[in-house]
């Protein structure tokens, strides 16, 4: 499954673990899986080559940062990468023109252009205030002008209102005067939906952008097309300037790969995406969360935020504070940090969600709520100069320790080594602090 791709790149790294360096021979099998996921995801195979060559020169010879395992380090620079293909720079509207500033929509039929007009006209009154009018130039389809129409009064833009028997280059004409004369400082042209090879109808868009010299040209494109998206698209860009892509419908496609085959292909960049039906679902495109979606990671940083909104942030920065000061970590602190893990739902949660991390996956405590239970218990019993200064539990000690707990010697045993292995964690964690190793986890 596409959405695992993190977790299969992790896994097929494993065998790495204590190489420094990302090497030809130690990624051919992760890069294997790579070339199978994106594939899996629909994205163009010419564009999965391309991909894989430039994940491929930036990962081999890379070092490897002593806070991440190879695993982390891959996705990273898969990440990157996918974040670079698909465009990292501002993919806000161009309006910095002369009023009216004219964007135009176009593509398929039921791309979802007319309500994509509506949810940018929203979404520039939000972010702009601007005096914003609409028009159709659609009048083929007897009831694609009352659509808009009805769209616009709902969301309380004006409308400039054509008919069906009308030329669309003569709405385009009649809907810029009226712009100009009224002083609108963004027009909106929706166009009807026509096919790339339909020769007539492309050379009426073009004659529409030949007379309206738009900003803004952008095409819809539907998200769950497939392939055939690239094509359209490749040739919709021939016989148009487009300035860049709105991908609909994504919160119904679950394969991503278009948009990085979309950008890769027209080299236009992805503006917006729409992500439902209500006008409001609009977004800008924002590289980042797509390359996230693309490898799986949203799930992982859902987790990580989920967790650091339980962990009692101030107890584990008294900790971290007082570590800093010097102060030796004791089974006091210890107790404190089995008593957040609880919270989170028990120690299994915490190392199953993180397995991928060097540090939280040593299994060390044992892995239930059963095994926080007793290491509690285990700590109660203890008195409080044992527990600031754990190297004085010797044997009578023990026996006490774990009648009163109702615990057995080795119980003690493990869990005085495990803390001593904690301890040494939180060397770690006193130099970086905790949030920083949990932001490793993400990056
Ligand atoms: P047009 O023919 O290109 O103008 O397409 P429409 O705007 O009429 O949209 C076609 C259908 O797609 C309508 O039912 C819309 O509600 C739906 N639609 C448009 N954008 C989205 C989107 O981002 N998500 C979902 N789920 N549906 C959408």
């Amino acid at each position: 499954m596409f959405s695992s791709l993190a977790e299969r790149l992790s896994k097929s790294l494993r065998n790495i673990i204590n190489k420094g360096r990302l090497t030809e021979d130690n990624i051919k099998d992760t890069i294997r899986e790579v070339r199978k996921a994106l594939l899996e995801a629909d994205v163009t195979l010419s564009v999965v080559k391309k991909f894989i060559i430039n994940v491929k020169k930036k990962a081999i010879g890379h070092e490897i940062n002593k806070s991440f395992t190879p695993g982390q380090e891959f996705i990273k620079i898969v990440r990157n990468e996918l974040i670079l293909s698909m465009g990292d720079q501002d993919n806000d509207l161009n309006l910095s023109t002369q009023p009216p500033a004219i964007i135009l929509i176009i593509g398929l039929q039921g791309a979802g252009k007319t309500t994509t007009v509506a949810k940018i006209a929203k979404w520039i009154q939000n972010k702009y205030k601007k005096k914003i009018l609409i028009t159709s130039t659609d009048v083929y389809r007897a009831a694609a002008i009352k659509q808009l129409e009805i769209l616009s009064s709902q969301i309380n833009i004006n409308f400039y209102l054509s008919n069906i028997n009308q030329k669309p280059i003569n709405i385009t004409k009649e809907a810029i005067q009226h712009a100009k004369l009224k002083f609108y400082d963004i027009l909106l042209i929706d166009t009807a939906g026509r096919l790339h090879i339909d020769e007539k109808m492309m050379n009426e868009i073009q004659e529409i952008q030949n007379f309206s010299n738009p900003i803004e040209t952008l095409l819809v494109v539907d998200s769950m097309m497939g392939q055939d998206a690239i094509n359209m698209a490749t040739n919709f860009n021939k016989y148009l300037s487009i300035s860049g892509i709105i991908l609909t419908k994504t919160d119904s496609d679950s394969r991503s790969g278009i948009a990085l085959s979309m950008r890769y292909i027209t080299g236009k960049s992805i503006k917006f995406i729409g992500t439902g039906e209500k006008i409001t679902n609009l977004e800008i495109f924002h590289p980042e969360r797509m390359a996230d979606k693309i490898l799986g990671m949203n799930k992982v940083i859902s987790i990580i935020k989920d967790i650091e909104e339980k962990i009692n942030k101030s107890d584990i920065q008294n900790l971290t504070k007082k570590l800093k000061q010097g102060h030796d970590f004791n089974l006091n602190d210890f107790l404190m940090q089995i008593k957040e893990m609880k919270k989170m739902g028990g120690l299994n949660y915490f190392i199953d969600k993180f397995s991928n991390n060097e540090i939280l996956s040593n299994n060390l405590l044992g892995n239930d709520q059963n095994a926080l239970n007793k290491i509690e218990a285990i700590i109660y019993s203890m008195t409080p100069k044992e527990r600031n200064n754990p190297s004085i539990i010797k044997g009578s000690r023990k026996r006490r320790i774990s009648l009163g707990s109702g615990t057995q010697i080795q119980d003690i045993n493990k869990l005085l080594k495990n803390f001593d292995n904690i301890k040494k964690i939180m060397k770690k964690i006193k130099n970086n602090g905790i949030s920083k190793i949990m932001r490793n986890i993400k990056n």
